[in-house]
């Protein structure tokens, strides 16, 4: 029996994904449509709106509520962003209440990593594992706590973002304006940051599989690597360690039952992970690692999955 449909929209720099899913995640219907972030809020509020209309319309079914994600400083409580680097004209407008206005019924804003969090907590794990940390690695690395089978936001809704865990002091600057961050290792800028540094005066298969350095990706890097490029494999050795670091501090103040790996950058499976477990298997405390299971989502889009999913809570 369809109990009603729930309206994800992940809110990219350049693409907004609208994704309708049953109570139980299952994805009905999903579209793309352009950000337009300099064409405002308002613009993007009205354009959200019309996409919803048609998704609900064309599936025959009104929606119990949207969940809108974003990359950034959220403000869940108002219901607005704070800072988005991609979408500064969003600061501070009411989007939550503006959209609710539009589509009268309710609606959530929410980080993206919280909002994959919760898509991975429902839709990966069943709710099985009540305390869960999900980092999501993209361009940056974001994170998102579920605990106790609840969503856990902090008092800013800041908690989760395991991206500026601090891993080397003095170490290769953050986007956020700090050093040493483990996203500027981790995310997919550090990543190529480190293929670069890597690769200066070495013969590696990455100068064919992209001639062009400027146009280096992780998935490039991913593919040398498991075609056995030794540049490339130290890439990876790199960033997964210091992201194992990370995720280390974490499972001591967490301890969590299962840490997802989430994102563009989690597809380079092993590579990135094993070099995880060697740094949580070499922690002398035991127990908590032992409990905590590191594995990769197998569920793309889980930001707009989990958005659609918290309009059911
Ligand atoms: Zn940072």
């Amino acid at each position: 029996m369809r109990s009603g449909i729930g309206i994800g929209v992940d809110t990219g720099g350049t693409f907004t994904k609208v994704m309708a899913v049953l109570r139980d995640g299952t994805i009905l219907r999903e579209r793309q449509m352009p950000t337009r972030p300099d064409a405002g809020p308002r613009d993007f509020v009205r354009r959200v709106s019309e996409a919803v209309r048609q998704e609900e319309a064309e599936l025959g079914a009104r929606s119990v509520g949207v969940g809108l994600a974003i990359a950034g400083d959220v403000d869940s409580d108002r219901g607005l962003v704070r800072f988005s680097p991609n979408l500064r004209k969003f600061d501070r407008y009411p989007l939550r209440d503006a959209l609710a206005g539009e589509l009268r019924r309710p609606v959530f804003v929410e980080n993206d990593a919280t909002m994959a969090a919760w898509g991975g907590f429902v839709v990966e794990l069943r709710r099985r594992a009540k305390n869960v940390l999900v980092v999501a690695m993209g361009t940056g690395v974001g994170g998102g706590l579920v605990i106790g089978g609840r969503l856990y936001h902090g008092s800013t809704g800041s908690a989760g973002e395991i991206g500026h865990t601090a891993v080397e002091p003095g170490g290769a600057p953050c986007t956020c304006g700090a050093r040493g961050h483990v996203e500027a290792y981790a995310g997919s800028y550090g990543i190529v940051r480190l293929a670069r540094t890597f690769l200066r005066g070495r013969r590696s298969l990455l100068n064919r599989l992209c001639p062009d350095p400027s146009k280096l990706e992780p998935r490039l890097v991913a593919e040398a690597a498991g075609r056995g490029d030794a540049v490339a494999k130290r890439v990876w050795r790199e960033a997964g360690r210091r992201l194992g670091l990370a995720i280390a501090d974490a499972v001591y103040l967490l301890n969590p039952d299962v840490v997802l790996l989430s994102g563009g950058v989690s597809r380079a499976g092993r590579l990135i992970l094993d070099p995880v477990h060697e740094v949580l298997r070499e922690q002398p405390f035991k127990t908590p690692f032992e409990a905590a299971r590191v594995r990769i989502a197998r569920t793309a889009n889980l930001g707009a999955i989990g958005a659609g999913l918290l309009a059911f809570e």
